[in-house]
């Protein structure tokens, strides 16, 4: 598609009637601004909500971020997922204290710099914050302009989204901020995956795939990511003062965040066997099953509760320890973790 300032418009105008109201829209605080793009990637606007407010009211500047434990941004991250984005936002807020004098900076090149800020959330505070003329390239904007032009480029390769940054930047030389959040809500309003509203669409007459009718058919995205799948054994074990076992991850995958211990299925009873000796009982029959799905891995989860009924030898990992089980709260468990808890509970 050519530049065509008829198209920005109606889509602008559309936009400035229809956007949905949020929290972050309201503000031109770059540091809030960041956290709900932080927020957003793969995670609902509705979701987010709630998020953003705690996580703003409990650090309202990036100082009060960049000072705080790991483990308080972990709590508040709770339940929403990817926690490494966490850890990257409070690694990048302490960079921004250490190197920008706490300012984020307005150089597009120093922000892309800093943990965790790839081209989308470079491009999306830049432009939001300070109408810097960048591109946001996400998925709702992969769809929307493969659509407009009918484009068969495999949206999943790196050189799709620099080809489509190209072709929007003369959009975004100007009100770059407003075109690019349009250009978004179009995509999650309107221009949906599977059940587009054409009819309703303010850039309908510049659409190339619904006169050709191959709208359900873009964007074109051949990389399919495979899962892998994990098999394993939940141990959720109590001994005799009203206390549960918990155990620290270590590993990258929601590194720092609390479980029960938790084996691959072949080796799960034999370690705690060898652990604990005959100190352990453990319920030959699961209590239930839960699945959990990642970006890249699922986990099958089958859940046993165990109890210890002597004193047994201190625990061998200072990533364990065994908690009160009402101090639940005071820990920062990922969402499978939480579920087990609660139906443990019952
Ligand atoms: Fe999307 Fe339909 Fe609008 Fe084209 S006309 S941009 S397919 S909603």
């Amino acid at each position: 598609m050519y530049f065509e300032e008829t198209f920005k418009e109606a889509l602008v105008s559309w936009f400035d009637t229809n956007q949905r109201q949020m929290p972050w829209r309201e503000t031109k605080n770059p540091y809030y601004i960041w956290v709900s793009e932080v927020m957003l990637q793969q995670t609902q606007v509705d979701t987010v909500r709630s998020y953003y407010a705690r996580f703003i009211q409990q650090f309202p500047t990036i100082e009060d971020l960049a000072a705080a434990d790991e483990d308080d941004v972990l709590k508040l991250w709770e339940g929403l997922g990817y926690y490494s984005r966490a850890r990257n936002f409070h690694t990048a807020a302490k960079e921004v204290v250490a190197k920008h004098q706490g300012q984020v900076p307005q150089d597009p090149e120093a922000f892309l710099a800093l943990k965790g800020v790839g081209p989308y959330t470079q491009a999306a505070v830049m432009s939001i914050a300070f109408d810097l003329p960048l591109a946001t390239v996400d998925g709702n904007v992969f769809r929307v302009w493969s659509r407009l032009n009918d484009d068969t480029q495999d949206t999943a390769l790196q050189k799709t989204r620099k080809a489509y940054e190209a072709a929007l930047n003369p959009y975004v030389q100007t009100e770059s901020g407003t075109f690019n959040q349009a250009m978004m809500e179009l995509g999650a309003l309107i221009c949906t995956p599977t059940a587009p509203l054409c009819l309703f669409c303010p850039v309908q007459a510049n659409c190339e795939a619904f006169d050709k009718g191959t709208t359900l058919e873009r964007p074109v995205k051949t990389k399919k990511l495979k899962k892998t799948q994990h098999q394993l054994h939940t141990f959720y074990i109590e001994n005799q003062h009203g206390e549960m076992l918990i155990e620290q991850r270590t590993t990258s995958l929601l590194k720092g965040m609390w479980e029960f211990p938790t084996y691959p299925a072949e080796t799960g009873h034999e370690t705690l066997e060898k652990l604990f000796g005959d100190a352990i009982v453990i319920e030959e029959a699961p209590s239930f099953s839960l699945k959990h799905q990642f970006t890249h891995m699922t986990w099958h989860i089958k859940v046993f509760r165990a109890k210890i009924v002597s004193e047994t030898k201190v625990l061998e990992k200072p990533t364990q320890r065994w908690i009160p089980v009402s101090q639940k709260d005071d820990y920062t468990f990922p969402v499978p973790m939480s579920k087990i808890y609660d139906a443990m509970q019952q």
